[in-house]
Formats: structure tokens, C-alpha cells, sequence
């Protein structure tokens, strides 16, 4: 009559649910989630095309913000001088702030875009370009052909997000 070995499956229990819950952050080939493939560095091709891109964007970039300052309307100083019959005056001023608040807006935003379009650039002639500034490992090729003036690799600007105060 043979025993079965039974409870062989209890061994420790309290000593490994504690080490599953806790991260090992030395150990960084631990986590494998196989759908990052390390990223290899740009060829020197690459950045060539990267760059000749970042150009052309801050042509455009440019040309964009001079077409929108053009469009601003110009917001006049309505002078409360006495007889006025401003009221309708107000109005059209009202409106055109807001005209120039939207425009504005867009006109920031642009020049957001044509700063980082710049200091892309600017990586580019340091020999930096394609690296990530937080971790130092490069950026994926196929991150930076979507975003080309990506700064950081794409695990850094998801800790980066998280990490941002909403
Ligand atoms: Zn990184």
C-alpha cells in the first residue's frame, strides 16, 4: 500500500507569497515582457533622413506661425474718453479677443512643437539624437520615425506620464 506524499505542496507558503510581492529592481533582465525587443541605434542613414525631416518641419513649423500672427486681429485700446458710444465698439472687441485668444492658443502650441523640432536638431549636431536623456539606451527606430523629436524611449515617457501631477 503506498502513501501518497500529500501537502509536499505546502512548503513555505508565507515565505514566497512575500517574495512575489516584492520587485526585484537590480535585477533589470528579470522582466521579460517580450514585446520590447531592445532597440538598436539609429544608422548614421537614419538620422540623416530623421534630420532632413526636422528641417522641412521647422520650414513649415515657421511658415505656420507667421500665417497665424498675420491672422491675429489686432485688439484696439478702447479709450473710455467721456462722449463714447462704445458699446458697440465692445463688442467687436470682445470678439476679436477671443479671435486672438484662439489664435493665441494655436500660435503656443506651435511654437511647443517647433521647440522640441529644434532641439531635435540640436541633438542632431551634438550625436546625441536617438538616445534617450533619462536612461542613456537609444530610442527605438520605429518610435522615432513616428515621433521624430522624441526625446525619451518609450518606457521612460510612460514612467515620465505617470509620474506627471494631474
Ligand atoms: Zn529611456
Amino acid at each position: 500500500m503506498a502513501t501518497k506524499p500529500a501537502g509536499r505542496s505546502k512548503k513555505n507558503p508565507g515565505r514566497t507569497a512575500k517574495a512575489r510581492t516584492r520587485k526585484n529592481p537590480a535585477r533589470p533582465s528579470a522582466s521579460r515582457s517580450t514585446k520590447q525587443k531592445p532597440a538598436r541605434p539609429l544608422t548614421r542613414r537614419e538620422v540623416e533622413e530623421l534630420r532632413r525631416f526636422l528641417e522641412a518641419e521647422q520650414v513649415r513649423l515657421n511658415e505656420e506661425l507667421e500665417a497665424i500672427e498675420e491672422r491675429l486681429p489686432e485688439v484696439e485700446q478702447v479709450g473710455m474718453d467721456a462722449s463714447g458710444s462704445y458699446d458697440e465698439d465692445l463688442v467687436d472687441v470682445a470678439s476679436d479677443t477671443f479671435e486672438r485668444e484662439k489664435g493665441l492658443a494655436i500660435e503656443n502650441s506651435v511654437h511647443q512643437l517647433l521647440h522640441q523640432v529644434e532641439e531635435a536638431l540640436t541633438r542632431v549636431e551634438k550625436g546625441s539624437y536617438g538616445i534617450c536623456q533619462v536612461c542613456e539606451q537609444p530610442i527605438h527606430p520605429d518610435r522615432l520615425r513616428a515621433l521624430p523629436y522624441a526625446r525619451l524611449c518609450i518606457r521612460c515617457k510612460e514612467r515620465e506620464e505617470r509620474a506627471l501631477p494631474r
